[in-house]
């Protein structure tokens, strides 16, 4: 490996994330989501580290159950998007997954599965999100029509719009509305994602299901103590003089206001770093902030290492992680810390560091 473009995975952050999330919601039990490969991290990294403190795991879609399977993890795994195709129900079951039901079609397609093949069902409510779920008032009546496939470890889901907002009261109308059904049809409960837990004491129920938080994310409300995962980390590559006047990149985005030194850096939009970062977005040259300084290419930024004496060929250049908390560039981006974790591409390897 010659490139030194990774992304490092902390471990002992992810672990003491979980835990720390965990013991927040002591009266709850409480499941790591690991899709899209952990948020970026790796799903197989994750799991084999949590796997002895998350005692379900969460994911999007069974092909991702799967290769958890694969690489020898044996936690129950639930699938929140459920099945997309009838012979996923039979191979869920096989897999040890759960499916979680959220309309009628897949209700059907398990009465369609022999009984022995079929898998744990949850089922989901629309409590108001309007994105997947039973309406709540059809819940007792689909409930009763589909009793042959609720078992006692059959649990109701619902999801939150706004549990990042402490501001905003339609989470506990979210809440309100669910609960009524919920006890009215005596099943166990799972509606907090990682925001409701930190923030919503109320939405804690029988499984939580932590994901951004358990990789450092919290609400800008929140007061956790949750530590950085992943540092995504190059090297400087070129450096240069840069005078007065003159400009760097593509469509001369940046012009020298002074003469300049620029420094080139071996990571670009092709690695997953946003490029819509503009001009000023922080990045770290061994421990020193600076600030990008032209267009984000595929495979290289550049960045202005004016102000910063002793800078060389090959010293580490931090674009997230410690010194610049992954928030920041995410704002810069106009985007948020979900989507740049999840779009750090193949070409990055993950370091796990045990510490
Ligand atoms: C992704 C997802 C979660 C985890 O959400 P975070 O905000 O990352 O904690 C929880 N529940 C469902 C249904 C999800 O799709």
């Amino acid at each position: 490996m010659s490139r030194q473009t990774q992304a490092i995975i902390h471990a002992d952050a992810i672990l003491s994330n979980f835990k720390l999330l965990a013991e927040l919601a002591p009266t709850s039990r409480s499941m790591a989501v690991v899709k899209a490969d952990a948020y970026g991290h790796g799903a197989v990294n994750v799991s084999r580290i949590l796997q002895h403190v998350s005692p379900r795991f969460a994911v999007a879609i069974i092909e991702e159950a799967i290769a958890l399977r694969e690489a020898g993890i044996t936690a129950p795994i639930v699938v929140l998007e459920g099945a997309h195709q009838a012979k996923e129900c039979a191979m869920a079951a096989s897999h040890g997954c759960i499916l979680v039901m959220h309309n009628q079609a897949q209700l059907e397609w398990m009465l369609a599965c022999p009984e022995d093949r079929r898998p744990t069902i949850w089922l989901k409510a629309d409590s108001g999100m309007h994105r997947l779920g039973f309406v709540l008032n059809t819940l007792p009546s689909i409930v009763k029509q589909y009793a042959s496939l609720i078992t006692q470890d059959t649990v109701l889901v619902t999801h939150l719009a706004c549990a990042d907002d402490t501001s905003n009261d339609f989470t506990q109308k979210q809440l309100s509305a669910f609960l009524q059904i919920a006890t009215q049809l005596a099943l166990p409960v799972s509606i907090a994602n990682s925001p409701a837990t930190i923030e919503w004491p109320q939405s804690r129920g029988d499984w939580n299901r932590l994901g951004i938080a358990v990789y450092g994310g919290q609400p800008n409300t929140a007061n956790v103590a949750l530590a950085p995962t992943m540092t995504l980390r190059s090297s400087i590559i070129a450096l240069r003089d840069v005078p007065k006047g003159e400009s760097v990149g593509y469509g001369q985005n940046w012009v020298a206001q002074k003469d300049s030194r620029i420094a080139t850096v071996g990571i670009g939009y092709a690695d997953g770093y946003p490029r819509h970062c503009p001009n000023g977005t922080p990045v770290a040259v061994n421990g020193e902030r600076v600030g990008l300084a032209g267009r984000v290419s595929m495979d290289m930024i550049t960045i202005d290492v004016t102000h910063i004496s002793n800078v060389n060929i090959g010293d580490r250049v931090e674009l997230w992680g410690e010194n610049v908390p992954i928030n920041e560039v995410a704002e810069a981006a106009g985007s948020i810390d979900y989507e740049l974790l999840t779009r750090v591409s193949a070409r990055v390897p993950r370091i796990v560091k045990y510490r």
